[in-house]
């Protein structure tokens, strides 16, 4: 019983991972797929002969799990010309995608297989991966079943491999919702998760022509994408970088009313403060800075503890990470996967390098020789200040200080220019209160983990040089994806 907050929707159930039943259907239905070679390839494409095809590899092991054909030129030049805005009316488009949610529930088997082998990960962030990018599907669904406006054309998706199946399916969902020709290009790690994902929507029922997948390089495929003047609107998840760049190329060439919705990098910080409860404390920061190796553009980057209790919640931290197992996403006992590839981990590695150089190393977690792993590590920083960019994976930043210093804790999150995540533990309602309407943050977490925004409840975006908004998996996200009403000039 209850109130129903979203009539005629509801997330998905997913799996009970503490279900011995549950854990056996996943396992049978995984298994075929462990060493099964997938596919990717531009779709519609001509010149299929003249590509390369490369091979995708598992993170964690080296293994072959696929062969990606990457598209050429002339690809996206075909990909372009037979783009095809979807025409069905709005609820028959609802109709399809709710049917592909349920393809997407249905397929477990395969998607559970390839996010751990493509992607590394560990079958609980697979899980919850799934059941994302399936309400993704419903909730787009619902929403935009009484558009009436006419859709902005050709939209092209450009999606990031630490969300390979869910960011790139609320992309795509909503793009194709609001009756847009999609053409999508995922990240160039991972490709067959969204070849699998394009081949169930095409399965429910959306036409070729208004779904198209362009895997390749960024600099080739999304550029050549996002400087052509026949699309009429990007919508992109990456680096703040990558945003700035193509925003310059769709100012140069695209019709000015085209729009960019962008959810780029963070610099999240959470505050501790002396009346909150360490062993939840505790939890939270490990799942906030640790969980997917740390490869949620959520995620804990820095932590602020009050001088009085840091030391009691920094021993109580590096007694739970010492429980913390990194391993094969396969194994049902691993709680961390590899990082995404080489360059990410050297990327990591240098910098927690530099950080031993100075003696700042607090805590570091050994590692399987093998595969692209990091170690969960805390570094010690006198403040955010001295983090220059987002360190994307499992290392967390920790500084300390004094209640009458609350002020100065604020203004450098604030100066960091990012604003996409923040929490905050403490238990006095009125500070709890002020520090958060202080902080120009998308989304603010309160007495709990701070990554895991939930489609429907929790929209999701940030501010400042997070993103561009509208957040993703909420009500004002489909109206940028329709053609704006001509503004009234008259007078
Ligand atoms: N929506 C995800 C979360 O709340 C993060 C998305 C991302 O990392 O890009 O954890």
């Amino acid at each position: 019983a209850g109130t129903d907050l979203f009539p005629g929707r509801r997330n998905s159930r997913g799996f009970d991972l503490a279900s011995a039943e549950d854990l056996a259907l996943i396992e049978s239905a995984r298994t075929p797929h462990r060493t099964a070679l997938f596919d990717a390839r531009p779709i519609l494409a001509e010149s299929l002969a003249g590509g390369q095809r490369t091979e995708v590899t598992d993170p964690a092991t080296g293994a072959r799990v696929g062969n990606v054909l990457p598209a050429s030129l002339p690809d996206v030049e075909t990909a372009l010309h037979h783009a095809v805005p979807w025409e069905a009316r709005p609820e028959d488009r609802a109709e399809v995608l709710r049917r592909a949610a349920d393809l997407y529930e249905a397929s477990f088997g395969p998607i559970f297989a390839l996010l751990a082998r493509e992607a590394g990960k560990t079958l609980p962030d697979a899980v919850g991966e799934l059941r994302e990018a399936v309400d993704f599907l419903r909730y787009y669904a619902s929403e935009g079943e009484a558009l009436t406006a006419p859709p902005l054309g050709t939209v092209v998706c450009i999606s990031p491999w630490n969300f390979p199946l869910a960011i790139f399916t609320g992309q795509i969902a909503a793009a194709l919702m609001a009756g847009n020709a999609v053409l999508a290009k995922p990240a160039e790690q991972t490709p067959l998760i969204a070849a699998l994902a394009v081949e169930l929507l095409h399965r429910a029922g959306v036409p070729v022509t208004a779904l198209q997948l362009l895997p390749g390089e960024g600099g080739t495929v999304g550029a050549a994408l996002t400087r052509d003047p026949r699309v009429g609107g990007v919508v992109f998840t990456g680096s703040t970088e990558t945003a700035r760049a193509i925003r310059q190329s769709m100012a140069a060439h695209l019709d000015p009313a085209a729009p960019l919705i962008a959810e780029t990098g963070g610099l999240n910080a959470m505050i501790v403060d002396s009346t909150a409860l360490p062993e939840q404390a505790v939890r939270d920061i490990l799942a906030s800075a640790f969980q997917s190796a740390g490869q949620r553009c959520s995620a804990l980057r820095c932590l602020y503890l009050q001088e009085d209790v840091a030391e009691g919640v920094l021993e109580m931290l590096f007694g739970a990470m010492d429980e913390l197992q990194a391993g094969e996403p396969w194994d049902l006992a691993t709680d961390l996967g590899p990082v995404i590839d080489a360059e990410a981990q050297a990327g990591i590695r240098d910098w927690i390098a530099a950080a031993r150089a100075e003696g700042r190393v607090l805590k570091e977690l050994a590692v399987p020789a093998r595969g692209t792993f990091v170690g969960p590590t805390v570094i010690r920083v006198g403040s955010i200040r001295e983090m220059d960019r987002e360190i994307f994976g499992p290392v967390l930043h920790v500084a300390t200080f004094r209640a009458t210093e609350i002020d100065r804790v604020i203004a450098e999150i604030d100066a960091t220019g990012y604003g996409l995540t923040f929490g905050l533990h403490s238990r006095i309602d009125d500070r709890v209160q002020a520090l958060v309407g202080r902080l120009r943050v998308g989304n603010i977490y309160v007495n709990r983990n701070q990554i895991g925004a939930v489609v429907g409840s929790q929209p999701f975006g940030g501010e400042g040089l997070s993103g561009t908004g509208p957040k993703a998996g909420g009500p004002a996200y489909l109206a940028r994806l329709v053609k704006r009403p001509a503004p009234d000039c008259a007078g």
